[in-house]
């Protein structure tokens, strides 16, 4: 499980030619070499950032897009066109890069030297024409990439370019990374189901089905020790009721969602798993449905999705790499419940029982209360309020031919009034522009019920990561305008037929 993006690296690969004679290209690798140094102290960088020698020759540059492609901790290329470096040379190196790439477009000298600019000035800082030339082959070899233009000194700039080295390192991570599926898809529902080896050659993890009877036989070898120093830390972390107290009428609840957290961890840690789904159609030797168990996990880092939703599951697992070190939490979601109050529509957040804490403000309520549906003895799960503050759903669907990434920023709100009697962890938001507009166009557009909800990554993180994964990016936001959105859908649908035939 990634805990550190700073075991990350990124390499900043600087272009020029031979044209300018060995003072420059000294000059160049200078300059190159406290850019990169710059970036790599930056707060807004998540990642290391490694100087490579400046590029000259279309050897050297294919021997670093392999060197990269086998470098097992670079996420990417950061690249940045010093002088102008003739695009021919970049073709083989960039035709062979599998890893993804920014384009940072800027220059060493930040202001025009007016009174004193000669033409040994103008060679030496010529990015305005040499990143349109590296931008010319980008575009003619129709590689998705960021273009991040200004002065590299400032927090902007640098803030853009950290957005992106997290989507590449959520990127990093998928790479090879496998989901638990206990059971199947649930009932006859649709949009959490999909192509699953389209999404291992689309997205570079893999799901894999187990039946719940695996993971029972793993629960009910947890030993009671085990379950009673687990117990400790709930109660040192939530705030506990009598009845679940030693000696309560609850207590043996909590130890039964104790042992399904152990077995389900211990489960995961050994397949090496980074997300899963659990279904509640099928608990096949499990008293409970996991609900604190999920949401324990969810808080150390893993992705999950419900009712054998494996799309959200890896959406949530990315969207928490991504978060990794900033403010804010990140959760599988699902819009619930509406106030459609003429005054002020707003959603109601929630599931049944898998919201994560790290979204949490206070200390969560353990509670242990029947569910209505499932079948199954009384779960115990985790209460809690949201802070206000800005946040974003991100919803991924398999359209058939291509896989969709939508996504709708929002402004979580305080409830109207407290919420005594719902049993579950809420969110209460106003989505980006407003209801009317934001639920139209995500139904247009098949959006899921299911979300990644963060209030940590951004609609920007979400983008990059769209194109990093090649895939299509939808944004619902305050410039949404429903006719139009309904022109890109049917735009995006024609272009993604074609595409492939580029
Ligand atoms: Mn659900």
């Amino acid at each position: 499980m990634l805990k550190d993006l700073k075991t990350l690296e990124a390499w900043f690969v600087t272009g020029s030619q031979h044209l300018y004679g060995e003072a420059t290209l000294k000059q160049v690798n200078h300059d190159s070499r406290e850019i990169a140094a710059a970036l790599d102290r930056s707060s807004e960088i998540p990642v290391k950032i490694v100087f490579k020698p400046v590029l000259t020759t279309p050897e050297a540059i294919l021997a670093i897009c392999r060197e990269a492609n086998n470098a097992e901790n670079c996420i990417g290329l950061i690249t940045w066109m010093h002088t102008f470096s003739p695009a021919g040379m970049w073709i083989g190196g960039l035709k062979s890069l599998s890893k993804p790439f920014m384009h940072l477009h800027t220059q060493f000298n930040r202001d025009i030297p007016w009174d004193s600019i000669d033409m040994d000035f103008m060679n030496l800082n010529q990015s305005a024409h040499g990143g349109r030339e590296f931008g010319f082959i980008g575009s003619r070899l129709r590689i998705e990439r960021k273009v991040v233009v200004g002065h590299w000194s400032t927090v902007e700039v640098q803030r853009k370019t950290g957005v992106w080295l997290r989507a590449a390192a959520a990127w990093h991570d998928w790479q090879g990374g496998k989901v638990a599926r206990f059971g199947d898809n649930m009932r006859e529902v649709a949009v959490t189901e999909g192509n699953k080896i389209s999404a291992q050659i689309q997205f570079g993890y893999s799901v894999s089905g187990y039946g719940v009877g695996d993971l029972a036989a793993r629960v009910n070898e947890v030993s009671d020790s085990e379950i009673h120093d687990l117990i400790q830390l709930y109660e040192a972390d939530y705030q506990v009721p009598s009845e679940a107290k030693e000696g309560g009428s609850l207590r043996d609840s909590l130890k039964e969602a104790a042992r399904i957290e152990m077995g389900m961890r211990s489960f995961l840690e050994e397949g090496g798993f980074f997300a899963f789904t659990t279904t509640f159609e099928d608990l096949h030797g499990l008293k409970q449905l996991p609900g604190l168990a999920v949401q324990r996990l969810m808080a150390d880092g893993y992705g999950f999705g419900a009712e054998g939703d494996w799309k959200t599951a890896a959406l949530v697992w990315a969207m928490k790499v991504m978060a990794l070190g900033l403010e804010g939490g990140t959760s599988f979601m699902e819009d619930y419940t509406y106030h459609l109050h003429p005054d002020g529509m707003k959603v109601l957040g929630a599931h049944m029982l898998e919201v994560c804490p790290s979204i949490s403000t206070g200390k969560a309520g353990l509670e242990v209360h029947p569910l209505g549906i499932g079948g199954k003895a009384d779960p115990a799960r985790l209460v809690f309020e949201v802070a206000s503050g800005p946040g974003v759903n991100a919803s991924l669907m398999d359209m058939g031919n291509r896989f969709r990434m939508l996504v709708n920023p929002c402004e979580v709100v305080p409830a109207d009034a407290p919420l005594p009697n719902l049993p579950v962890a809420r969110v209460v938001w106003q989505p980006a522009p407003n209801l009317e507009v934001a639920a139209g166009a995500w139904i247009l557009a098949g959006g899921a019920h299911h979300t990644g909800f963060s209030m940590a990554v951004t609609a920007e993180h979400l983008e990059d990561f769209s194109e990093i994964a090649g895939i299509e990016y939808l944004l619902i936001d305050d410039n949404t305008v429903i006719s139009s959105f309904k022109k890109e859908l049917r735009w995006n649908d024609l272009y993604y037929h074609l595409a492939k035939g580029i």
